[in-house]
C-alpha cells in the first residue's frame, strides 16, 4: 500500500510498423482501450497451407498479445466464399460452390483450432453480405467514382487522388502487379470491377445492374464496415495482399465514407519452402493440416513465430527440427517448476542472480513484443531465463523455492501469450527408448554377476521382468545382448 502504480507507461510505449507511412508508429487505438481488427481470410476453394497459416497465427499472437496488456479486443476475418476459384474448382469436383465452399469453411475452422487460434469475433462470409456490398456501390455510383457495363460495375480509380498511397506505386507503375483483366471497354486499364455480371451457370445474386456477383475487393469494404465501422484500427494481411486487393479496399471504403478506411496496415511476409514463395500458384506447398500430423500444435507455432512476421520464414526440416528441440526443453524446464508453483508469497530468496533474470526477462519480452510484436526476440528472452533457471536448478537448495516460483509464473504468463506451452508435448518413443538404454546396460551387468555366481533364480528374474518392460534379452557365446520389443 501507499505505492502508485499505473498501466498507462506501458501501453504508450506499443509501436507498430504501419504500410501506409512505412515507419513505426505509436500505437493509439481510435477509442481508448478497444481496438478493432480486420484480417483478410482465406477463399475457400482448398485447405489452408502453412504460408496462409503464418498470416493467421500473426492474427492470433496480435490479439492475444493486446488483450495481455488490457485491451479490449475486436476481431473480424472474412471467408471469401464466392469466387472464381472457387466456382473453378467446384466444376473440377463436380459439386456446386456452395457445396465446396462450406466444406472448407468448416476445414479452415478445424485446423485453425488444431493450430490453437480461437475464432475471430465474427466470421463474416462474402455471401451473406450481399446487400451490404450492393449498397456501398451504389453509394460509389451515386458519387461519380464508379460506372456500369454490361451489368458489371468498375470502379473510376481516376475519381480517387489518393489511389496508390498505401503500395507507394506512381499512376504510371500501379498496372504492373495488378492482375486486371483487359477489358477494351474500361475508361482506364487500372478500374477494377465491383460487382461481375452473371455467367451462364454461375451462382448469382439480384442486383440494380442486373444479375451477377461481387468481386473480391468489395467483399472486404463492406464487411468491414458492417462489423467495426468506418474506420479500423488494424488492418491485417499477407503481404501479397497489399496491392491491388487493400489499395483498392482502401479506395473503395475511403471515397464512400471520407473517413480513413485503417489507422494501421500491417503485412506478413511470404512463408518460403526451398527459398520460393510458398503458394498455391506456385505448386510448392505444405497444407497446414499434414503439418499437424507430424508435428505437435506448440512446435508448429514456435516455428511460425521464430522470425518476426516481417521478415521471410523459410520452411524447412531443419528448422522444425530445431523448434522441437526448443520446446523439449521449455516443456523440461517448465515441468521441473511446476511444483515450485505454491510457494509465490515469501520474497527472500537465495538466487539474487535468478530473481533478477526473471525481472529481466519479463522486461524483455514487454519490450520485444511493444515493438511491432517482435516475437522472435520475445522468445530470445523466454529461452535465456530457461537457460538461468537451469543453471539454478544445477545446484538446488530449499532457498531457492520462492524465486523458482516467480520463473515458473513468468514462463508460464509469456508462453501462454504466444500458445507454446502445453503440459501435453510428451517425449518421442525414441527419446524414452534412448534415455533407458543405461539402467538396461547395468541390470545386464548384475545379472551377468548373478551368473558368475551361478545365482541362476536372479539371472532368470532379471530376465523375466525386463520382457514384461517389452525388452528382451538374448544370451549369446559373445555375452548377453538386448532390444527393445516392438508390439
Ligand atoms: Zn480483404
Amino acid at each position: 500500500m501507499g505505492t502508485f502504480l499505473t498501466q498507462e507507461p506501458i501501453r504508450k510505449k506499443m509501436k507498430i510498423y504501419n504500410s501506409l507511412s512505412r515507419r513505426l508508429e505509436d500505437f493509439e487505438p481510435l477509442t481508448p482501450e478497444q481496438v478493432t481488427i480486420y484480417s483478410c481470410g482465406p477463399t475457400v476453394y482448398d485447405y489452408i497451407h502453412m504460408g496462409n497459416a503464418r498470416t493467421a497465427l500473426v492474427t492470433d499472437i496480435i490479439r492475444r498479445y493486446l488483450l495481455y496488456k488490457g485491451y479490449n479486443v475486436k476481431l473480424v476475418q472474412n471467408l471469401t466464399d464466392i469466387d472464381d476459384k472457387i466456382i473453378r474448382r467446384a466444376d473440377e469436383l463436380g459439386v456446386s460452390a456452395k457445396q465446396l465452399a462450406c466444406k472448407n469453411c468448416e476445414a479452415f475452422f478445424q485446423d485453425s483450432l488444431r493450430l490453437g487460434i480461437q475464432p475471430a469475433d465474427v466470421h463474416p462470409k462474402a455471401t451473406e453480405h450481399i446487400r451490404e456490398m450492393i449498397d456501398l456501390i451504389q453509394i460509389l455510383i451515386d458519387k461519380g467514382a464508379a460506372y456500369v457495363i454490361d451489368g458489371s460495375v468498375y470502379y473510376r480509380v481516376n475519381a480517387f487522388a489518393d489511389y496508390g498511397k498505401l503500395s507507394h506505386r506512381k499512376p504510371e507503375d500501379l498496372l504492373a502487379g495488378a492482375r486486371v483483366e483487359i477489358d477494351e471497354r474500361k475508361e482506364d486499364p487500372r478500374d477494377f470491377d465491383m460487382w461481375k455480371a452473371a455467367k451462364p451457370g454461375e451462382p448469382s445474386w439480384d442486383s440494380p445492374w442486373g444479375k451477377g456477383r461481387p468481386g473480391w475487393h468489395i467483399e472486404c469494404s463492406a464487411m468491414a464496415m458492417k462489423h467495426l465501422g468506418e474506420t479500423i484500427d488494424i488492418h491485417a494481411g499477407g503481404e501479397d495482399l497489399l496491392f491491388p486487393h487493400h489499395e483498392n479496399e482502401i479506395a473503395q471504403s475511403e471515397l464512400a465514407t471520407g473517413a480513413p478506411f485503417a489507422r494501421y496496415w500491417m503485412h506478413v511476409a511470404f512463408l518460403k519452402i526451398d527459398g520460393k514463395r510458398m503458394g498455391k500458384s506456385e505448386e510448392n506447398f505444405i497444407l497446414l493440416r499434414d503439418a499437424l500430423d507430424h508435428y505437435p500444435t506448440e512446435v508448429i507455432r514456435h516455428f511460425l513465430i521464430s522470425a518476426h512476421y516481417r521478415h521471410p520464414l523459410d520452411y524447412n526440416q531443419e528448422s522444425l527440427t530445431k523448434s522441437e528441440g526448443a520446446l523439449r526443453r521449455l516443456n523440461n524446464c517448465l515441468d521441473t517448476l511446476k511444483k515450485y508453483d505454491a510457494d509465490i508469497e515469501q520474497n527472500e530468496t537465495a538466487d539474487v542472480p535468478l530473481q533478477h533474470a526473471v525481472q529481466e526477462m519479463k522486461a524483455q519480452f514487454t519490450q520485444a513484443m511493444d515493438t511491432d510484436f517482435n516475437t522472435a526476440q520475445a522468445l530470445g528472452a523466454i529461452f535465456t531465463l530457461v537457460s538461468e533457471v537451469n543453471k539454478s536448478l544445477s545446484t538446488f537448495d530449499e532457498a531457492k523455492t520462492p524465486v523458482l516460483a516467480h520463473a515458473y509464473q513468468a514462463l508460464t504468463e509469456t508462453c501462454q501469450v504466444l500458445g507454446i506451452y502445453n503440459t501435453e508435448i510428451q517425449d518421442s518413443p525414441a527419446d524414452n527408448e534412448a534415455k533407458l538404454e543405461p539402467l538396461v546396460d547395468l541390470l545386464l551387468e548384475v545379472r551377468q554377476e548373478a551368473r558368475n555366481r551361478k545365482d541362476w533364480e536372479t539371472s532368470d528374474k532379471i530376465r523375466d521382468r525386463l520382457k514384461e518392460l517389452n525388452v528382451e534379452i538374448q544370451d549369446t557365446p559373445q555375452g548377453a545382448t538386448w532390444k527393445f520389443i516392438t508390439k
